[in-house]
């Protein structure tokens, strides 16, 4: 008879169940048919999923059912392919680790990531790490304009220092109860933060990384970890960003809520905020009520959305 459980892992080939009754972890393989309906993903049983599970005495389990997902987060395989692969699904919330040197986080990377999140609405919270850098005049500026930019855009923002352990509460706060997926560029400060939150955690995330560094494997998989103070946490190795599916030109600008509140003021009706007179996005922009490389990253994926389309 059918049992029922969450995905936490997945290989591509093997599936690792956390049983919802037993609490126990099950090993599973998918039933052949369930690969058909997700021919245009790579992986049809993702982290995150709900499924149905059939596990007869002394055989292998085998995962017979997806229940329908709340939301997904997917990534274009290449710019070329149609393929796409389903990083998570189910996801309450985001959060992506940001800082401002060493390195440097690209704003085109954190507006592509926020335009992801909110095509999916999925709630996002930047993790604004290495604040105990920015102590020059040049990174104070830089520190006060990321706040003033993303938090008028209405997204909240956490400062943190993962090594000298401030904001972490903050953070940590947000997490019971929640599957949460934790996302950033490399030497951001994510295992220091991990570490700061549940040292148990990073052990576990440090052994993933280190022997799938080793393997050949060229796509990773994401992995689900129970949270000690409830909840789960989404890791997300080796993915650099999100890539956007099917959002077509004329609605990407309603993913950029600081552009979007502009919008119903400009001149024309289907103002593409590039060229047009009256654009009230561009008065705002010139007014300086919208970051410049907020606006910046709109035309960039303008463009994109058309390499796409060809
Ligand atoms: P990851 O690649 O995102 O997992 O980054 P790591 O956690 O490995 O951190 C990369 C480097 O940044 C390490 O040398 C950390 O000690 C350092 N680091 C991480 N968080 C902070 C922070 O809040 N402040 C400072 N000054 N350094 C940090
Ligand atoms: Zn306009």
């Amino acid at each position: 008879s059918a049992r029922s459980a969450l995905v936490i892992k997945s290989t591509g080939s093997w599936y690792t169940l956390r049983d919802d009754a037993s609490g126990q972890t099950v090993t599973c393989r998918i039933r052949g048919n369930l690969r058909l309906k997700g021919s245009r993903t790579t992986n049809p049983v993702v982290v995150g999923d709900r499924v149905e599970y059939e596990q007869p005495e002394g055989a292998t389990g085998v995962v017979t059912k997806i229940l329908p997902r709340r939301n997904y987060i997917i990534r274009r395989a290449s710019n070329l392919s149609k393929e796409s692969h389903i990083i998570a699904a189910n996801v309450d919330q985001a959060f992506l680790v940001v800082s401002l040197f060493l390195p440097s986080t690209n704003c085109e990377f954190i507006d592509r990531f926020l335009v992801t999140a909110e095509a999916y609405r999925i709630p996002v919270t930047l993790l604004l790490n290495k604040c105990d850098l920015y102590a020059t005049d040049a990174l104070q500026d830089a520190q006060t304009e990321f706040l003033k930019i993303y938090r008028s855009a209405g997204y909240e923002v956490i400062e943190l220092s993962a090594t000298q352990q401030t904001g972490i509460d903050a953070f940590k706060k947000m997490l019971p109860g929640k599957t949460s997926l934790l996302s950033g560029n490399s030497g951001v400060g994510k295992s220091t933060l991990i570490r700061a939150i549940d040292p148990s955690l990073d052990i576990r995330i440090g052994a993933v990384s280190a022997s799938s560094s080793k393997g050949k494997h060229t796509t990773t998989f994401s992995e689900m970890y129970p949270l000690a103070g409830g909840g789960y946490l989404i890791d997300t190795p080796g993915i650099k960003g999100f890539g956007l599916i099917d959002i077509e030109n004329d609605e990407i600008c309603r993913y950029f809520p600081d552009l979007f509140r502009y919008a119903p003021r400009c001149g024309y009706y289907n103002c593409t905020h590039t060229h047009e007179p009256a654009c009230a996005v561009r008065e705002a922009l010139r007014a300086g009520e919208i970051g410049l490389s907020r606006y910046e990253s709109y035309l960039k994926l303008l463009d994109d959305d058309q390499k796409y389309r060809k």
